[in-house]
């Protein structure tokens, strides 16, 4: 049977373009790539990176003010969105650039149109151009998901919060995940009054308790106005703003409602159905620890998968669907201990286990220190950093590490190469300290606070 290309990959994100690269530049594959809307994915252009540089931004206002306090003579003006906005805009241009002279320097052609499947080895572009491919890759990402209630439609979501005209002066976050509590800490920097609803009873569900309390103290004292056990039970146009009757009994209009109530898979209009491919229950494509489906010729990486929603895993499972298919190694991805970062202010980094998840599994001792870093203790400010480590009482090895603290996410990306090693407490312990440092406090904790 001849093939146009010997991979089309669906998608030009994080893993659809790693795949792509890897398999044409690295492998000889003749590779195709479609993408209907900019290149580069939610993590370049509307995730992860603008995202990062709103917190750069919105850090100005407190950094100013501990300049102050450290004796400099510091006039701050407003913030200028407009101005910060097109400076955005151009970094996302130029990445995108970026990432097609990537792709055109690997061989690799791209499609600048939608596509869906016609059978397991037919792509229809939206230009009604066919191609027939060894191999396919579904890395189609995800979108955000707005509840289906009257009214939802007033709200915007993380897409558009890069894209505003301006900044309203006051928003309501729905959400306590990772985007709601970012977007939280980000505006509420930019001098946006925040009111952020969460509908459980403690935000960032999942992640270590002693972590998600200690953020949500230190984002109430910010000056976020945060409500557990809240939902929205009305919702209203009026005038530039939004009524919103919320279940606390707070009735008041925003300027603007962000929903950050979780993202689902991008498989709508794939073909998927035609291909035979089979669908999990939130319209993920489910795949083997391979990414291969139960479509022998159809793979799928990244936030498509609803695996781990996190730009370097989807990159790890791109690169381990190229090893595995066009180099004749079998490989899957490992995905436990993956480390991550959550930008809130302060930052969370966490890699491994909970406190809760370690308990469940066997007996641990719980090391927890939490402190004023130096850098804002000089100043009077009451702020504190969490560093905590989870360790198996039978064989000593550090299960999971959570920092709160300024930098946690540079922090944790080195821990987790020793907790990804094996390290015991024993190991860290026999680290010598980097002082004056955040981090040293990691290796310096020598009796747990709790044992289970
Ligand atoms: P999350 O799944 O993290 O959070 C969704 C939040 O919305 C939860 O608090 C959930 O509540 C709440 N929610 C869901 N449905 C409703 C509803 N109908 N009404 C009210 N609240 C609701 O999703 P995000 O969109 O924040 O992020 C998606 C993924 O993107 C993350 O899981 C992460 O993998 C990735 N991401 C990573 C970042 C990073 O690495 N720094 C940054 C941003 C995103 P409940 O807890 O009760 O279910």
């Amino acid at each position: 049977m001849a093939f146009d290309y010997d991979l089309f990959v669906i998608g030009g994100g994080s893993g659809g373009v790693r795949a792509a690269r890897l398999a044409a530049a690295e492998a000889g594959a003749r590779v195709g790539l479609a993408e209907a809307d900019r290149m580069g994915g939610t993590c370049v252009i509307r995730g992860c990176v603008p995202k990062k540089l709103m917190v750069y931004a919105s850090s100005f206002r407190e950094a100013l003010r501990e300049a102050a306090d450290y004796g400099w003579s510091v006039a701050a003006g407003g913030f200028d969105w407009p101005r910060f906005r097109s400076r955005l805009h151009a970094e996302l241009d130029r990445l995108e650039r970026a990432y097609r002279d990537t792709l055109a320097r690997a061989g690799v052609t791209v499609h600048d149109a939608r596509a869906e499947l016609e059978d397991p080895h037919t792509v229809r572009l939206a230009t009604g151009e066919r191609f027939r491919a060894r191999h396919i890759l579904l890395a189609t990402g995800g979108r955000p998901d707005v509840p289906a209630r009257e009214g939802a439609e007033l709200g915007i979501t993380s897409d558009e919060v890069f894209l505003l005209d301006r900044l309203p002066e006051s928003m309501l976050i729905v959400g306590g995940g990772y985007i709601a509590s970012e977007m939280a800490c980000i505006l509420n920097g930019l001098g946006v009054a925040v009111t952020q609803f969460y509908r459980g009873a403690q935000i960032l569900r999942g992640f270590d308790d002693e972590a998600r309390g200690h953020i949500a103290g230190t984002m109430r004292e910010d000056g976020i106005d945060l409500r557990v056990g809240t939902e929205v039970l009305e919702l209203a146009r009026e005038g530039a703003g939004i009524r919103v009757r919320g279940s606390d009994g707070s009735d008041r209009v925003y300027g603007a409602l962000l929903w950050a109530t979780g993202r689902r898979p991008n498989t709508d209009g794939l073909g998927l159905e035609a291909a035979g491919v089979r669908l999990g229950r939130r319209g993920e494509v489910v795949v083997d620890r391979y990414s291969q489906t139960n479509v022998p010729s159809v793979y799928a990486v990244g936030d498509v998968t609803n695996r781990l929603q996190l730009t370097p895993v989807a990159i790890r499972e791109a690169a381990a669907f190229v090893e595995t298919v066009f180099h004749g190694r079998p490989t899957a991805f490992d995905h436990s201990l993956v480390p991550g970062a959550v930008f809130t202010q302060p930052e969370y980094g966490y890699v491994g286990l909970t406190e809760e998840e370690a308990r469940e599994r066997e007996p641990v001792e719980v090391y927890v220190t939490s402190f004023r870093p130096m850098r804002t203790a000089f100043i009077g400010r009451s702020e504190r950093a969490l560093m905590k480590l989870i360790v198996s009482r039978a064989s000593r090895r550090v299960l999971g590490c959570h920092i709160v603290a300024p930098e946690a996410g540079e922090m944790i990306q080195l821990a987790a190469v020793a907790i990804g090693m094996g390290a015991t407490k024993e190991q860290f312990d026999a680290t010598c300290a980097v002082h004056p440092t955040l981090a040293e406090e990691l290796v310096t904790m020598r009796a747990p606070v709790r044992t289970a």
